[in-house]
């Protein structure tokens, strides 16, 4: 990337995930059966070697992937994201054993994966969880509790699971990280019907047993893996906001211009036209955050955590103003089950309140600021 630009090799690749994205994986994700895993969809996904890169490249190319992906199938980009949520901990974290018995089925988009870190009483104090993992016979643990809204539960292959192996009061330092194939003994999971339909549900936890060499990192060092996950991934779903924007941003384009209204197009109303301009103005303001902050990740700069924090709530919250704006200006048609602005304004809510609501990217933008500020 060049300072403010992409270069035209990364215009060139997007070009092609769009393509992609048209020819091979909108195709299969009209076919999927909504909230469910669309199995078929996520093995196109590793067919095509995206999976892989998930792995390969670093932040600004999964915004980019993210970014073009979203652009053409919400579905295809969620697919992929979740492939990547579920299973980087294992990638950046595991051992030889487990990243060689799980990393090549992920990437052939054989084995789904799920991150599940969010409790019934703990979302956005994720320090707050409750699923223990009680020390049992031969050195094992045993996971007992429950986690929800977890995507791709219950029908993931296996999980990152965060578990509390300290004391009950010891907040983000007692917090272990575990990898939990699907068939373990105890574990069960149902699935939650969401406004945007999106394979999701609650994973239920009776005993379900674990040993040391399921643990990721350190023991209790799990949510230091859940932070630099999401340290990574958040630039990324601003990414995914902002495919969602340009896709809505696109279609308003075309709308306006060959919409007739008042002897004219709607474009030649000027108050329409300085909407389209403003949406076009925010939609490239909040890019180039994202891609900043992923840049940042990229380069181990300073203020990578106040920096994802900054370009998810930016895109995330653009992108609910473009995909509004919108539909009022393409009118009743926007509406219309199966329009596309119908499916954008439904999908484009959830980013908001995932991986950290904006109001939490406030907290941690202004904690990051007085840290610095006390340097
Ligand atoms: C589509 C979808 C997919 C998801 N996938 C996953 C997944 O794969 N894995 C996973 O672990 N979780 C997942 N989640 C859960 C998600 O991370 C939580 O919903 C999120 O952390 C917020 O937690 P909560 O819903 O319990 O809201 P709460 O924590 O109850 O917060 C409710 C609201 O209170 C306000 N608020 C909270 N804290 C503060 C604060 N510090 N300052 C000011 N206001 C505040 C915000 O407006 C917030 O939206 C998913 C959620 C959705 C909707």
């Amino acid at each position: 990337m060049g300072t403010f630009s992409l270069d035209p090799d990364q215009l060139a690749r997007c070009a092609e995930l769009r393509d992609f994205a048209r020819r091979h994986l909108a195709p299969l994700a009209e076919k999927g059966e909504p909230g469910r895993v669309n199995r078929p969809l996520v093995a196109e996904l590793g067919r095509l070697g995206l999976l892989d890169r998930l792995f390969t490249s670093g932040a600004l190319d999964l915004c980019l992937m993210r970014e073009s992906l979203a652009q053409v199938s919400t579905e295809a980009e969620t697919a992929l994201a979740l492939q990547g949520l579920g299973a980087h901990p294992v990638h950046a974290y595991g051992t030889e054993e487990q990243r060689r018995r799980l990393l090549p089925e992920v990437r052939a988009g054989r084995a789904v994966a799920a991150f599940a870190l969010s409790e019934p009483g703990a979302g956005s104090d994720a320090a707050a969880m409750e699923l223990r993992a009680e020390p049992g016979a031969h050195g094992q643990w045993l996971l007992s509790g429950e986690k929800t809204w977890i995507s791709n539960a219950p029908e993931a292959d296996f999980y990152t699971v965060f578990a509390r192996t300290g004391a009950p009061d010891s907040r983000a330092g007692g917090v272990t990280a575990f990898l939990v194939p699907a068939d373990r003994p105890g574990l069960t999971g149902a699935s939650l019907d969401m406004l945007s339909p999106h394979p999701i549900g609650t994973l239920t936890f009776d005993g379900v047993p674990v040993t040391a060499d399921d643990v990721l990192g350190e023991v209790g060092s799990g949510f230091r893996v859940a932070m630099n996950t999401l340290n990574l991934f958040r630039p990324s779903v601003g990414a995914f906001a902002l495919g969602m924007a340009q896709a809505a941003l696109d279609a308003t384009l075309a709308h306006t211009a060959r919409r007739d209204a008042f002897g004219g197009k709607l474009k030649d109303l000027q108050t329409v036209a300085h909407q389209v301009a403003d949406m076009a103005l925010r939609v490239e303001s909040a890019r180039l955050t994202v891609y900043a902050a992923a840049s940042a990740y990229d380069e181990g700069a300073d203020g990578v955590p106040r920096r994802a924090a900054m370009a998810k709530l930016l895109a995330t919250e653009t992108a609910q103003h473009v995909v509004d704006t919108a539909v009022q200006l393409h009118g009743a048609r926007a509406l219309r089950r199966g329009h596309l602005l119908e499916h954008l304004y439904r999908e484009v809510r959830a980013p908001r309140i995932y991986e950290g609501a904006t109001e939490v990217q406030r907290a941690i933008i202004a904690r990051e600021l007085y840290k610095e500020a006390a340097r």
